[in-house]
């Protein structure tokens, strides 16, 4: 499960509208990692996914608060920034376990900083600066990811 996939998106509309593609993916369930350095996209992403999802109120960071619940429909979804995140043993007292359930889409941002506390993801999301736009590497890590990453390129374009 080492391949990865390369997506070029120019603007944040872009970024958006691959979210879509990923809600749409997804089915909603999975647990997908998002890397890349501040202001690289991971919010706007996760914000694309939440509307794709039918999400239709506001998304905030969960800067302060680690993470953010969402329910759309019977659909839950738990949006992570773990930046603030002093010691990945926090986490044990947010519950950590009970988010990251088979019924849920989990997308995390800076899952680095709740090393050892984290379920091993299915999607690896690495997100870096190309000229004004981002490009992004799908790197898949189980088989439900890599089905996911196969459609996202399908759905290209
Ligand atoms: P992060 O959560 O990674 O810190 P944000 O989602 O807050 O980053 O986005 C930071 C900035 O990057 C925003 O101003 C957003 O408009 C811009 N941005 C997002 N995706 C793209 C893209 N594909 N191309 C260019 N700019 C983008
Ligand atoms: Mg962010």
């Amino acid at each position: 499960m080492s391949d990865s996939y390369q997506i070029g998106l120019p603007d944040e509309q872009a970024m958006v509208e691959f979210g879509h593609k990923i809600a749409a993916a997804t089915a909603g369930k999975g647990v997908i990692f998002l890397l890349g350095d501040l202001g690289m996209g991971k919010t706007t992403l996760s914000r694309g996914v939440l509307r794709g999802c039918g999400h239709q109120g506001s998304v905030k960071s969960p800067t302060y608060t680690l993470v953010e619940p969402y329910e759309v429909g019977d659909q839950r979804i738990y949006h992570f920034d773990l930046y603030r995140l002093a010691d990945p043993e926090e986490l044990e007292f947010l519950g950590i376990r009970d988010y990251f359930d088979e019924q849920a889409l989990c997308l995390v941002e800076w899952p680095e900083k709740g090393r050892g506390m984290l379920p091993e993801p299915d999607l690896i999301v690495q997100i870096e600066l190309d000229g004004l736009g981002r490009s992004l590497s799908l790197v898949p890590k189980t088989e439900y990811g890599r089905q996911l990453a196969d459609k996202l390129l399908d759905m290209k374009g």
